[in-house]
Formats: structure tokens, C-alpha cells, sequence
């Protein structure tokens, strides 16, 4: 089978690999969509200290059963479904008390195991256990439901940050990420979203499709002071740095309103992971500041209702469509600025959604 797999930086190859079974409790999927993560562009570039290569990346799959592993009861060949990328253990400290993003021994899909930009993609055993397989809703198109997964990372960002009824929300970063969460945070009930992003041409794209109620231009603004002065001077409730830079962190300190909370969505680079962080605003503004990392299976289940049920509409927002022998370039276009979501469709398009999507 044709797969899209990672050598070294700047080395991923779209080659043939032998084809995966389905071992006790697996299942094998014929992966129908794998949409593109900021982070896979992140692997291209420098590589990830928990993924051995070669290795298949890929890890926002929906697909159909094709093979059910000896004991992976209840499943079928045929069902549609949608897979998690984090595996928590499920046993330890931190899984008893309900945190599975925090799992310390947490493995991924195309990090551990082999991902979705293949063919076939073998569901290990593990993923079952902890729930980790969901049926795709009739209705609900493979490519919308591979967005389940960066929309249940974006659940848990604002579960952390308590996003909610009233609030005025910062969103700082418009590519695919910025855009689940304006919509969740509307969906949540926020009664402002402003989207802040240093891209021209990724905000304009961003506003059509989302419609915050401010777009701010963050290379020709101080944005502290746009958010500020859009907010009467009180900042906003909830900020959400959803790029990787240190300075859009340090400044959502700034955007944030007294009893605000700053999240750190986005990751740094991990050879500048430091910021520096003016802690009389956090004591005296009695601003917190949370993480998210990723999601756990629970958060996978209601993306995926959530998208269902037309709350968070993600159609529009799949802007290219590829195949999967050009996953590399669409790796390079999510990060230029001119897609929000590109999805790879390794079985040829499947024309089910073609009408909602255009
Ligand atoms: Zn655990």
C-alpha cells in the first residue's frame, strides 16, 4: 500500500509499505480521511523526541472497518469511524482521576504507532480499551469527522480556560486550530470572539469563514492595546494563544480582564520554550493561566456530536482536498497562510460529501 512516512527533518517520502492486519483486539481501518495538523508540519521540519522513524504520520483519521481483530467485539466490517490520536493508559494516577491528557504514558497515532496518511491504518488494541474508536454518525461525511480530533484538543483548551456564557474571548492565531475555537467558544455561549492573527492573508480567510466580531491585523497593530480598547479598557475574559510564539503569550497576559484566564494552546518551540511573564499581572489581576494537551477519548466522543449536531459546523473550513501522494504539499499549504484545513484522502475522494462541502 502507497503511505506517507517520516525519515528524517525535511525527509518524509510517499512510498509503498507492506499492509497492516489486525492483531487480537485491533481493528483495520481503510483510512477515507487524514486531515493535516499544524503539528505535522512542526514533525517535517524538526522532528518529535517520542516518534521513531521511519514512521507514518497522520493522526486526525476517519475511516471504515475492514478487518476486526480476534476479541474486538462489537465492531464490523463496514462501520465508519473516527479514531483518537492520544492513548492514555488508562491505569494510572493521573487516568483514575479523569486526566488521560496528562497520561505520562500516553502513546499516539503516528508518533508510537503507524498513522493516517496510509491506505490502511491497523487501530492498535489500546485504542479500543480506553474507548478510543467512534462511530460516525450517518449524515456526517469521513472528512468532518477527522476533524473531531483537533476539535475535541480545542474542548478541552476552553474546559480548562472555562469558557462560557457571557464572556468576551481573545482567540490568537486564525489557522484551523483559532477557527474551532471561535466557533466552540460561540457554541459555549461567549457573547464576543475577537480572532488576532499576524497573516493578512490567513485572517482574511479566517474572518469569512467564522466571522469573529473583530479581526485584528497583528503586524500593523499593538494588539494589547486593540484588545483594550475593544473591551472599554477592562481586556477580555479568556484569552487563547493558539500559535507558538512567546511573545503572543506574553502579550495575552496584557489582553487578559481581572479574574481573566490566559490559555497557552499552542506549544513553544522546544529550544525556546521560556517566556518572560510580568507576575504582579497574574497577582494583582488574579489572572490564571492553564495548558491543554491534547484530549482524552471523552473529549474525541462529544467533538464528534458536537460537529453532528451542526453546534460546530466544520465543512467550510476543510478548504483543500487532496490525494494522499500529495500529503507532503499539503503539509506546506496548511502552513502557508492560504488553506484553513486540508484533508488527505488516501482512498480518492468519495464524492459523499461533495454537495455539503463546496
Ligand atoms: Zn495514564
Amino acid at each position: 500500500m502507497r503511505v506517507v512516512r517520516f525519515h528524517a527533518p525535511r525527509d518524509v517520502r510517499v512510498e509503498d509499505a507492506p499492509e497492516p492486519t489486525a492483531g487480537p483486539g485491533d481493528l483495520l481501518i481503510r483510512v477515507r480521511n487524514c486531515s493535516v495538523c499544524g503539528t505535522d508540519a512542526k514533525i517535517w521540519r524538526s522532528g518529535h523526541p517520542d516518534l521513531r522513524p521511519p514512521r507514518v504520520l497522520g493522526h486526525e483519521v476517519a475511516g471504515e472497518v475492514v478487518e476486526v481483530g480476534e476479541g474486538a467485539d462489537g465492531w464490523s466490517v463496514g462501520d465508519r469511524v473516527q479514531v483518537i490520536a492520544a492513548i492514555p493508559d488508562g491505569t494510572c494516577h493521573e487516568c483514575r482521576h479523569g486526566w488521560q491528557t496528562v497520561c505520562p504514558n500516553q502513546e499516539r497515532i503516528g508518533y508510537q504507532h503507524d498513522g493516517g496518511f496510509a491506505e490502511l491504518m491497523r487501530v492498535p488494541a489500546t485504542v479500543l480499551a480506553v474507548g478510543g474508536v467512534n462511530r460516525v454518525p450517518a449524515g456526517l461525511s469521513f472528512a468532518e469527522a477527522s476533524v473531531a480530533e483537533p476539535l475535541s484538543c480545542v474542548i478541552n483548551g476552553q474546559e480548562q480556560a472555562r469558557v462560557g456564557d457571557g464572556q468576551t474571548v481573545v482567540v490568537v492565531g486564525a489557522g484551523p486550530i483559532g477557527c474551532l475555537h471561535v466557533r466552540l467558544a460561540r457554541a459555549r455561549g461567549a457573547a464576543r470572539v475577537l480572532l488576532v492573527e499576524l497573516s493578512r492573508r490567513r485572517l482574511a480567510l479566517a474572518a469569512g469563514l467564522v466571522a469573529p466580531d473583530e479581526a485584528v491585523a497583528a503586524d500593523a497593530t499593538d494588539t494589547v492595546a486593540a484588545v483594550r480598547g475593544l473591551t472599554g479598557g477592562r481586556g477580555a475574559d479568556v484569552v487563547i494563544v493558539a500559535a507558538g510564539s512567546g511573545q503572543a503569550q506574553e502579550d495575552a497576559l496584557r489582553m487578559a480582564a481581572r479574574r481573566g484566564t490566559v490559555s497557552f494552546f499552542g506549544g513553544l518551540p522546544r529550544d525556546r520554550p521560556t517566556i518572560t511573564c510580568d507576575a504582579n499581572i497574574v497577582h494583582y489581576r488574579e489572572v490564571a493561566i492553564v495548558g491543554a494537551n491534547g484530549s482524552s477519548p471523552d473529549h474525541n466522543r462529544r467533538a464528534l456530536g458536537l460537529i453532528a449536531s451542526g453546534a460546530v459546523p466544520v465543512a467550510d473550513l476543510i478548504t483543500h482536498r487532496l490525494p494522499l501522494e500529495r500529503a507532503v504539499e499539503g503539509i506546506h499549504t496548511m502552513t502557508s497562510g492560504e488553506a484553513i484545513k486540508v484533508t488527505v484522502e488516501p482512498a480518492g475522494p468519495t464524492g459523499e460529501s461533495a454537495g455539503r462541502n463546496r
